[in-house]
């Protein structure tokens, strides 16, 4: 491993197609998704050479729906040595989709991913960050199936809540409890932002997110960094989503994967979520 150092830091990829985007109708919507050209074949195996060169294991959470159309690419992420979670069935949000039909789509993408050779799925992540003030019956569900962490509770205004921890602490849910990991944020031009994933680590510069990565390892928090197989697609679909959408999508991808190479190269060690474990009270 670069830096030979201990993986004190996590990171994980959304295994999921470019067209997974929550809440769009029209020629994007679920009924669609059948008839839209596949990428997440070649994009994932771009990733998995990505992570193979830098000596990292991490955490797949992987849609249910892709698991089920592209069992041997599970396989491939497992033969790799990396950590299976669910990343949901149909990723829809969960306060889209309310109490019961958070549970239906967990127990479907729950049996995808057995289906394809997984044995026990005790990791979640939530499509769009959407387990928040208005889902958080979801942790209760979670940990009512026999989950043990989830990482979908983001500490930013735009899908989460800044108050939100920004460690891995136990959360109370339901009878039992849960482990929370939050992705990595951090305080810019007076607001919070997304650092090492989305639009934070297409903007910032490498150094500058191994310096926010350092931050936190100084306070004795590991930095969570996600990664999408579509955001590095050499030869993404682009025509295909509205003009909003599309900015959210592909905004400033190109020279992406030189700058996520610096980061994973720096030195930082990496490694999957179930290394996790909580800091703090219980809340
Ligand atoms: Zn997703």
């Amino acid at each position: 491993m670069p830096g030979g150092s201990h993986p004190q830091n996590v990171f994980t990829v959304d295994l999921e197609e470019w067209f997974h985007v929550c809440g769009v109708g029209g020629p994007l919507a679920p009924d669609q998704w059948d008839g839209l050209p596949s990428r997440v074949e070649s994009t994932t195996r771009r990733v998995l050479d990505l992570l193979d060169a830098a000596g990292i294991r991490a955490t797949f959470f992987i849609v249910g729906w892709v698991a089920e159309r592209h069992p041997r690419l599970v396989d491939e992420v497992r033969s790799a040595g990396h950590e299976i979670g669910s990343h949901g069935y149909a990723h829809q949000r969960v306060f889209d989709l309310g109490s019961d039909g958070f549970l239906r789509d967990l127990r479907a993408s729950v049996s995808a991913l057995k289906q394809a050779g997984v044995p026990d799925v005790r990791l979640f992540r939530a499509p769009e960050w959407s387990i928040n003030r208005r889902s958080l019956w979801a942790l209760d569900v979670l940990a009512g199936e026999g989950f043990s962490v989830d990482a979908s509770m983001a500490p930013l205004r735009l899908v989460g809540d800044e108050s939100y921890p920004r460690f891995p602490h136990m959360r109370r849910a339901g009878a039992g409890r849960i482990l929370e990991v939050p992705p990595l944020v951090a305080d810019r031009f007076g607001h919070v932002m997304p650092m090492g994933w989305g639009w934070g680590l297409r903007m910032s510069s490498p150094r500058r997110v191994v310096r926010a990565i350092a931050a936190e390892n100084r306070l004795g928090r590991p930095a969570v960094l996600t990664l999408h197989p579509w955001e590095i697609d050499p030869d993404p679909p682009r025509a295909r989503l509205p003009p909003g959408l599309h900015f959210a999508h592909y905004f400033r991808l190109g020279g992406f994967l030189g700058r996520l190479r610096e980061v994973l190269r720096s030195g930082v060690g990496f490694g999957p979520v179930g290394q996790v474990t909580a800091i703090g009270e219980v809340l």
